[in-house]
């Protein structure tokens, strides 16, 4: 049975060590911090837009496993707000444990505070990546799902800006590119006007410090719009 190692545990590495699991793999997955989903913990936003065509087509192809569960898990489902149609909404405060338990009962192996740091090749191929707690990992199959979410460093440095209370970075250590470690070079994202600016608008308020009437209106559509004052 080949081994597929997975390096990074958002949802592209949930997805993929899915894949590999469902193609008779024995299927590992690498995590540098104490949890799966990465990004995947914010937002929430699923099937808008174009993204619901998208969502069909991978569940006509075999690959709806995830796509199940953030239907199942949806606090609102078929909602508008700027920019956004028929959109749903994960909560983000559960879907983790969810994906994590659906991925090991499937039998895929999960290593969560397992930072992949070194990479050791047979000329053109990967043999193994070891983790800076010092376990080394053979695989016949290694994929890279490591996302572009750097530490702060790089986050100030090419100003697209990084989701830093996600990827805590500080506390575990940043991004490291595998690819980058196996010799491939990484493109690498700049605003033309090589700026500063965020990568997403998003961010989470406490529910309880927001107006009872907004609470209200959430819980009643998903969505409340407050114009920001000048
Ligand atoms: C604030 C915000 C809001 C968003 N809202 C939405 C939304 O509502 N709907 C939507 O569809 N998309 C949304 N997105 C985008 C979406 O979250 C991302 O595109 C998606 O989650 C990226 O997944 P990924 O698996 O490719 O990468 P990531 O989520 O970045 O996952 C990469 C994982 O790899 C791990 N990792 C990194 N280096 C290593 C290493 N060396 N060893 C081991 N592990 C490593 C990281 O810890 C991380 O868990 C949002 C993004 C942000 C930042």
């Amino acid at each position: 049975m080949p081994r597929v190692v997975v390096i990074g545990g958002g949802w592209a590495g949930c997805a993929a060590a899915m894949s590999a699991k469902q193609a008779g793999a024995e299927v590992i997955l690498l995590e540098r911090t104490d949890t799966l989903l990465g990004s995947g913990q914010v937002g929430g936003i699923m099937r808008n837009n174009g993204r619901f065509t998208a969502a069909e087509e991978m569940i006509a192809m075999g690959g709806g496993d995830l796509f199940r569960l953030t239907d199942q898990n949806a606090r609102h489902t078929n909602i508008e707000f700027p920019g956004h149609k028929h959109a749903d909404l994960y909560d983000v405060a559960t879907m983790e444990a969810i994906v994590r338990r659906y991925l090991q009962e499937k039998g895929i192996e999960i290593w969560l505070m397992a930072r992949v740091t070194e990479v050791t090749r047979n000329d053109s191929t990967i043999a193994t990546v070891a983790t800076e707690n010092g376990d080394v990992i053979e695989g016949d199959v290694f994929v890279e799902t490591t996302g572009n979410m750097g530490p702060q460093g790089n986050c100030r440095k090419y100003g697209n800006g990084c989701a830093m209370c996600i990827t805590r970075c500080p506390s575990f250590g940043g991004r490291v590119s595998i690819a980058a470690r196996a010799g491939v070079k990484e493109v690498m994202g700049r605003r033309p006007d090589g700026g500063f600016g965020a990568m997403s608008g998003s961010c989470k308020l406490n529910r309880e410090s927001v107006d009872r009437n907004i609470i209200r209106e959430l819980d009643r559509t998903g969505v409340a719009v407050i114009p920001v004052p000048k």
